[in-house]
């Protein structure tokens, strides 16, 4: 280690800021988001008045020449773009004994500047001594993803409640257990998500002389989209909530993969239905999911793609709703959008498709309470979800509604996993291509703008083929 990390107060006196252009506009932001009383010697002929990025915050601009200026007082020197002026007054303060710190010269500078993750009271600082700047940015893009974006508010949260909670548990060992559980546990999950008022009322329960300091207080749920099943589509969201959450239920839809990226030691409840397999019922779920944030626990109810489409996920809001137990929404990738992406549909195209609808058409029974009339829109992709076994029914009410039979239309089974499998053809053959694509979820897309995609163009010789009734290979 050749540099001390540190953390510099610098509202203690006047940094002295030299240099010119982009650079010196970057440091000078630093310096005043830390707070820093700042004298800018801008050596640019060119200077103008219009500082963007500073927020309005006060600096004071000298047009005294650096390199005679009066350092008295001064608690560091920063140059940046300033050239050898900057070597100047750089070899002056550093006679002083002052901290310096000259942009990208090392061998002129007594301090580097770290790369920083600001997350207001929570600061990240990481660096190579100066050797591998990309290598220094890398870990830096790595770190921002892994740090919750409000760990500083947590940060300030429990500076607020210091001192009360340490008026009420006098023995060391016995707070610091209470605090890990408050940033392990569901009062910290309440301030990561943003509910600042649910995380006091929490912790004011939690700290109550009545209560037990023990049982960790309410939960908290989250209901996190698992996405279509390749696990790098999770949020950073999704991904940390599995990795701390105290138990995990889950959909059948959702992927060994995706479960595979949650905390080891979770425990793990497969309350999924699935066609041809009841499951638990909608009912013991929401009872189970309330029992268990009752219970103090961190709960994670993991369902597949996004849980507000076709999910039953706003059910379960309203149960724990009614049950008063704190939650929040992670939204996923619904499996519609992954089946465009994944096989290039442009799900709305200038002047071709102005509107996409999403319908679910589990049984022949759902094909037909749909309003098929409503989707004869040349101009509407039309999304379905659960569509395969009812595949003929939707092919008949749209026909029967007036859609064209040459529609194009698409299969895509599986999206997004390794076994995927996309077929392509006309509304006709919808039946046809649904028996194609084997086990495992699909989700149908009807549109002009399925003659778009990558599986359509891969095979348009056949279908053109087709048209005119020849076989093709
Ligand atoms: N909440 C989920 C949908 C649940 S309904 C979401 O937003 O995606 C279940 C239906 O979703 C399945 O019948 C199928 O139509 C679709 N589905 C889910 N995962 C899928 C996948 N990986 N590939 C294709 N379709 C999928």
């Amino acid at each position: 280690m050749r540099f001390l990390p540190v953390f510099l107060d610098l509202r203690s006196g006047p940094v002295l800021l030299v240099g010119a252009g982009e650079p010196a506009r970057a440091r000078l932001r630093l310096l005043l988001a830390a707070g820093a009383r700042v004298r800018w010697h801008a050596v640019d002929a060119n200077y103008d008045n219009s500082i963007e990025g500073t927020g309005g915050a006060a600096f004071e601009r000298s047009d005294a020449d650096a390199r005679t200026t009066d350092l008295s007082g001064v608690i560091a020197v920063l140059c940046a773009g300033a050239g050898s002026i900057g070597h100047a007054v750089a070899a002056r303060a550093r006679g002083l004994g002052l901290p310096v710190n000259v942009m990208d010269e090392a061998e002129h500078s007594t301090f580097i500047l770290p790369a920083i993750v600001d997350r207001g009271d929570v600061v990240v600082a990481i660096g190579s001594g100066g050797a591998a700047p990309v290598l220094v940015r890398r870990l830096r893009e790595r770190i921002e993803t892994v740090l919750p974006a409000r760990i500083g508010d947590l940060a300030a949260f429990i500076g607020r409640w210091r001192k009360p909670i340490r008026a009420r548990i006098g023995d060391l060992p016995q707070r610091r257990k209470f605090w890990e559980g408050v940033v392990d546990g569901p009062v910290g999950a309440a301030v990561l998500a943003g509910q600042a008022d649910e995380a006091d009322r929490a912790l004011r329960a939690l700290a109550d002389p009545a209560g037990d300091l023990h049982t960790g207080g309410a939960g908290f749920v989250t209901l996190v989209g698992a996405g279509p099943g390749d696990p790098d589509l999770l949020t950073i969201k999704a991904l940390r909530a599995l990795q701390d959450a105290d138990v995990i239920f889950h959909d059948d839809l959702v992927s060994p993969a995706v479960l595979d990226r949650a905390r080891r030691d979770a425990r793990r409840v497969a309350v999924g239905r699935r066609v041809g397999k009841p499951g638990i019922g909608q009912d013991a779920i929401n009872l189970q999911l309330i029992e268990a944030a009752r219970d103090g626990q961190r709960v994670v109810r993991l369902k597949g793609g996004d849980p507000l489409v076709f999910g039953r996920g706003g059910e379960e809001i309203e149960a724990l709703r009614e049950a008063g137990v704190a939650y929040a929404v992670v939204p996923g990738i619904t499996a519609g959008l992954a089946a465009a992406a994944e096989s290039e549909v442009p799900l709305t195209f200038r002047q071709q498709a102005l509107r996409v609808t999403f319908l679910t058409a589990h049984k022949a029974r759902d094909a037909e309470a749909v309003d098929w009339s409503a989707l004869t829109d040349e101009k509407m992709t039309v999304v379905v979800y659960m569509g395969v076994t009812a595949a003929a029914s939707i092919r008949a009410g749209l026909l029967a509604a007036g859609r064209s039979p040459l529609t194009p239309v698409g299969v895509f089974a599986r999206v997004t996993r390794p076994d995927a499998k996309a077929v392509v053809g006309q509304l006709d053959q919808l039946p046809a291509l649904a028996a194609q694509v084997d086990q495992g979820p699909a989700i149908l897309i009807i549109g002009d703008v399925v003659a778009r995609s990558a599986p359509w163009r891969a095979s348009a010789i056949p279908q053109f083929l087709s048209n005119f009734g020849i076989a093709a290979e």
